[in-house]
């Protein structure tokens, strides 16, 4: 079984309800991050799991939303953890990536420096191993299988989609995306597409054309629903609302969904929870 918690279903703009844009999904006894938007660490820590039990972190892509807290996650990684060999965190992001850690440890070192200055067994500074990607298996340990494949939410590219596998059960994630190719056949045949969506009808409403521009580069609710079904999945999980989900709202973005996916569709707020089983019988939890 693959547990997905939707820990972040905000966006850019501040929501005193939801965190940023952040999805763990827990797996064979590993726990992955994709990516880490405002405030994940605050809801890791609501469902028990601290920043040193994270096993790897997976970047979509590196627009600022996605990867807001990535200092807290590193600096809280490594100030949290007690055990003598902390391995490095792998970091699997597309070509960008390396970059964007090593400057925002740079931006951290004279914290990284007080600490060490203080705590005598803080020996070396947060260690890191980010492997750069745009396909292809990224990852293979403990019946847990990792692979990515292209996605398209161009001017922002590289951008990547991943595909979890563990013990026939399997969950897609699409990161921020218009229809394309290469999240289909990322997608295909998994028990489960967790997928970023915008709201065109409610966005054009808006006066304010540099949001409008949030439609070109985004699916709406109805093309994500387009996706799962030609990809065959078994389930559906929407996040990154905008315009945010209210509260009452639930049912309106779930027929825009079932408009083109009859299958289960799963959406909501933080916290969210969803089982993904082997085969096509996933099953759902609150
Ligand atoms: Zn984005
Ligand atoms: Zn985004």
């Amino acid at each position: 079984m693959i547990e997905v918690t939707l820990l972040g279903t905000g966006s850019p703009i501040p929501d005193a309800r939801r965190a940023g844009p952040s999805t763990l999904v827990r797996a064979g006894g590993q726990a992955f991050l994709i990516d880490c938007g405002r405030g994940v660490l605050q809801r890791t820590a609501a469902i028990g799991v601290g920043a040193d039990q994270i096993t790897a972190l997976l970047l979509t892509h590196l627009h600022s939303d996605h990867i807001t807290d990535l200092g807290d996650v590193l600096i809280s990684r490594w100030v949290s953890n007690f055990a003598p060999d902390l391995p490095p965190l792998p970091i699997i992001g597309p070509p960008g990536t390396a970059e964007v850690v090593d400057h925002v440890l740079k931006a951290l070192r004279l914290d990284i420096g007080y600490r060490m200055a203080h705590h005598a067994d803080l020996t070396e500074p947060p260690q890191v191993e980010v492997e750069e990607v745009t396909a292809g298996v990224v990852w293979g340990r403990d019946e847990v299988r990792i692979s990515v494949g292209p996605t398209n939410h161009r001017p922002v590219a590289p951008t990547i989609g991943f595909r979890i596998e563990h013990r026939g059960a399997s969950v897609a994630l699409a990161g921020d995306t218009v229809p394309c190719v290469g999240l289909d056949e990322l997608a295909a045949g998994a028990g489960a597409l967790v997928h970023t969506v915008v709201r065109p009808d409610l966005i054009h409403a808006l006066p304010v054309q540099r949001i409008r521009d949030i439609c070109g580069y985004h699916s709406s609710v109805e093309e994500a629903a387009q996706t799962a079904t030609r990809a065959g999945v078994g389930i559906l999980i929407l996040t990154h609302y905008v315009p945010a989900l209210q509260p009452g709202q639930e049912d309106e973005w779930r027929a825009l969904a079932a408009s083109k996916f009859d299958r289960q569709i799963e959406l909501g707020d933080d916290l969210h929870r969803v089982e993904v089983h082997p085969g096509v019988c996933a099953k759902p939890t609150g």
